[in-house]
């Protein structure tokens, strides 16, 4: 019942025009936008207008959330939900933004029932079944051109995807067929250890060494490049891209 509201209220959302105030937004703020086919732009104005409306916005460290922080980061969503074939990521209700990099306080258990706490500069964080946090500052430099191959909006709801199919980010995503999902993890074992090597030589490419941290990592990375460098990628890292390309089918 809820899944037939939502549809009719997504197709009346999609039939409305796209309002002209947001426009020079979307110029200014969302480069992508040139790249893609007239179908495509169309397609992307839609699902912003969606996540706009169906997405609780909640501005932190005393930034004042306007349609403008709305419509930037919803979209580089829509990128996602439009190669994901009309994907809202619904299980994320909630974006959090703060103006700058912001100082998270994380818990780690110890043993023993001792927890400790340590506070790190974040850019963003993706909570399983919970919000998606950003940072303006960051959002806006890449939506703007400026960070190559990076995309902290992606690499957020790429952590979203990766834990579909658990509690935690692995690095593997729900993928449908077996043969690809065993591709994928060989790929994956191969791929990580050699960025690794590559950071360790100080060799720099497309792909950021943060993902050589973990395999949760390397896909959030990987997804960047996917989207930001798409021929970098594929030059550099081409099994990696192939892969990519089944999970983000974008056409
Ligand atoms: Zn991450």
């Amino acid at each position: 019942m809820f899944g037939w509201f939502r549809k009719r209220r997504r197709q009346r959302l999609r039939s409305r025009s796209f309002p002209s105030a947001w426009e020079p937004w979307l110029t200014s703020n969302a480069r992508f936008l040139s790249t893609v086919s007239l179908d495509n732009q169309a397609s992307v104005r839609h699902a912003i207008q969606v996540l706009v409306h169906e997405k609780n916005w909640e501005g932190c460290g005393g930034l004042k959330l306007t349609d403008e922080h709305r419509v930037t980061i919803a979209a580089q969503v829509a990128r996602l939900t439009l190669a994901l074939h009309g994907d809202y990521f619904d299980e994320v209700r909630s974006i959090l933004l703060y103006p700058d990099a912001y100082l998270a306080e994380s818990q780690q258990d110890f043993g023993s029932g001792i927890v400790g706490r340590s506070s790190s500069g974040r850019l963003g964080e993706a909570w399983y079944r919970g919000p998606v946090i950003l940072s303006w500052q960051d959002v806006l430099r890449t939506g703007r051109g400026l960070n190559h191959a990076r995309n902290v909006v992606i690499h957020e709801f790429a952590h979203q995807l990766d834990m579909r199919n658990g509690r935690f980010a692995d690095g593997i995503p729900p993928i449908e067929s077996s043969d690809l999902a065993q591709r994928w993890l060989r790929m994956l074992a191969h791929d990580r250890a050699r960025l690794r090597q590559l950071c360790e030589m100080g060799v720099g490419g497309v792909l950021d060494c943060y993902g050589a941290s973990n395999d949760a990592e390397f896909f959030a990375v990987a997804s960047e490049a996917f989207f930001e460098a798409p021929q970098d990628l594929a030059v550099q890292w081409p099994d990696l891209h192939q892969l990519l390309g089944h999970i983000y089918s974008v056409s």
